[in-house]
């Protein structure tokens, strides 16, 4: 395959916006070489601005779980468009989504949208913090939860210490706040909230991880974080702006039958458009301005395209009672068939998958946390990354993210991932 004008436009981009792209992960640094750029893209393909055909793994890191340009979600966006943009005042699609959400989503009275996870996340942490009155927050090492500051967190020396920053630009001030704790260990948890005994505003998880490569929880560690935050009068956050009406219509808390106090989304909710949202009950929601005395608003927030183009999206998931076994299903298939190869051609590895979410570890160990996940091998992980790219097949740039399966992929496009794994196997 050629790449001559994503080159091009690379180089271009470069100049004028920080390492030519509008987030990290895009500009390939953990695989090396140049990012591709896109001209358009339709059901579970990319086509690419050198005309390369790509079967995308990625789907715009989740949000397009029907495949790419889905008509009811293209189709509700070009009609609200024509009405108007943005008012910065109500519009009754806002209702219908937060409805709708409502239904789906066990456990939530209210919802709030914002523009994204990030802000989702940031903002369901403040309203932790002002609902509990207390102010440090736990969190696990390798869990994403955005680019807010108090996110931005690596364990400091020992292991009841407090966080360090990971990012010039975090003060030491807010990395104190926040605790870490390793996924998958309850004790580590445990560990934090006797070190700070009435402190902890909130523990925020992704219950199903998904940023250190897929990490479902292992039986008992959500039971066991419900328990905690209830003993410890703290409040349990689910980050389910991967896992949110992806895993399940209702996500993590319908199919651990473990239920959170504030609910983020993100990804999926928006149907490809910038959405984030953060739910949870009556009792919760109702410390948040104008209501309470916890302040967060947006100028853009519930933009009636991004809500039409939500709206579409959950409709289209919540009237196909067979979506989610299907996905399964699919994904399922591609795992068994990428062990099949890799086992015969002898290449250590280990695949986590839960539902429409799978990741590839060179590694012979389990990966239940950050510190197995970057135990794999990160070199082999690169050139399987450019092989199966080169046999015109994107998954994520980076060992550390998980594939995100689509609807719209066939089982004669997981057939042909499989013998392009095969091809790619003989070179590791
Ligand atoms: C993607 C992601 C976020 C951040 O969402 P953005 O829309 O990129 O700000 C937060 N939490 C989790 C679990 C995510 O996967």
């Amino acid at each position: 395959m050629k790449y001559q004008r994503s080159s091009k436009l690379f180089n271009e981009a470069s100049e004028v916006i920080p390492g030519g792209v509008n987030s990290p992960v895009r500009a390939f640094k953990a695989v090396g070489g140049t990012p591709i750029f896109v001209d358009k893209a339709k059901g579970a393909y990319l086509y690419d601005v050198d005309g390369n055909r790509l079967i995308d793994y990625i789907n715009s890191w989740g949000p397009m779980i029907l495949g790419h340009a889905f008509p009811p979600v293209i189709n509700a966006v070009v009609e609200k468009a024509k009405l108007g943009t943005s008012f910065g005042m109500p519009t009754e699609i806002e209702t219908q989504i937060a409805e709708l959400a409502i239904s789906m989503v066990p456990n939530i009275d209210q919802i709030r949208f914002v523009n994204s996870g990030t802000e989702a996340c940031m903002s369901a942490v403040r309203l932790a913090r002002g609902f509990s009155a207390k102010e440090k927050i736990i969190k696990f090492a390798g869990c994403y939860h955005g680019h807010s500051d108090s996110f931005l967190i690596q364990a400091g020396s020992g292991a009841v210490t407090f966080g360090s920053p990971n990012s010039p630009g975090v003060t030491k001030g807010t990395a104190k706040d926040t605790l870490l704790a390793t996924y998958n260990n309850l004790d580590s948890v445990a560990k934090l909230f006797e070190a700070n005994p009435s402190q902890i505003a909130c523990v925020i998880v992704e219950p199903v991880a998904g940023n250190m490569g897929c990490i479902p929880p292992q039986p008992g560690f959500l039971e066991g974080l419900r328990d905690l935050c209830d003993t410890h009068q703290s409040i349990l956050v689910f980050d389910e702006v991967m896992t949110g009406f992806r895993l399940a219509k209702g996500g993590v808390q319908e199919l651990s039958g473990v239920n959170a106090d504030i609910i983020c989304f993100g990804k999926v909710i928006g149907g490809g458009l910038p959405v984030g949202a953060f739910a949870a009950r009556h009792e919760i929601m109702s410390y948040l301005a104008p209501l309470g005395p916890v302040y967060q608003a947006g100028t853009l927030s519930g933009n009636p395209l991004a809500m039409a183009a939500g709206f579409a999206m959950l409709k289209a998931l919540d009237s196909d009672k067979q979506l989610f076994d299907r996905l399964a299903k699919k994904t399922a298939y591609l795992h068994k068939g990428i062990v099949r190869v890799l086992s015969a051609h002898q290449i250590e590895h280990t695949i986590n998958r839960i539902g429409s979410m799978i990741s590839v570890h060179f590694s012979k160990i389990p990966v239940l946390d950050f510190e197995t996940a970057s135990l794999a091998n990160n070199e082999r992980f690169k050139n399987f990354f450019h092989g199966m790219l080169a046999e015109g097949i994107y998954i994520a740039p980076s060992a550390y993210e998980t594939w995100f399966i689509t609807d719209a992929l066939t089982y004669k496009d997981l057939d042909y991932t499989i013998t392009a794994v095969e091809k790619v196997a003989k070179t590791l």
